[in-house]
């Protein structure tokens, strides 16, 4: 269900992901397996998507460029 746009930052189509901390949610999986699953679900409630590429935010991403040349 990934998505395609275009990232200025890295000058190409790339798919954007959601994004999640994985150093936080292994911290919180480390103090409790609940707290860890609270956070994953947290990350995906909130829908912050990011180029997966370098982490540019999506609503700083353009729809997704073809070009035929
Ligand atoms: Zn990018």
């Amino acid at each position: 269900m990934s998505e395609l746009r275009y990232c200025p930052n890295c000058g190409r189509n790339t798919y954007v992901e959601v994004k999640i901390n994985w150093i936080i949610f292994i911290v919180l999986l480390i103090c409790g397996v609940l707290l860890g699953l609270v956070y994953l679900v947290y990350c995906f409630a909130a829908k912050t998507k990011v180029c997966e590429v370098c982490k540019l935010k999506a609503n700083k991403m353009e729809p997704p460029r073809f070009n035929s040349q």
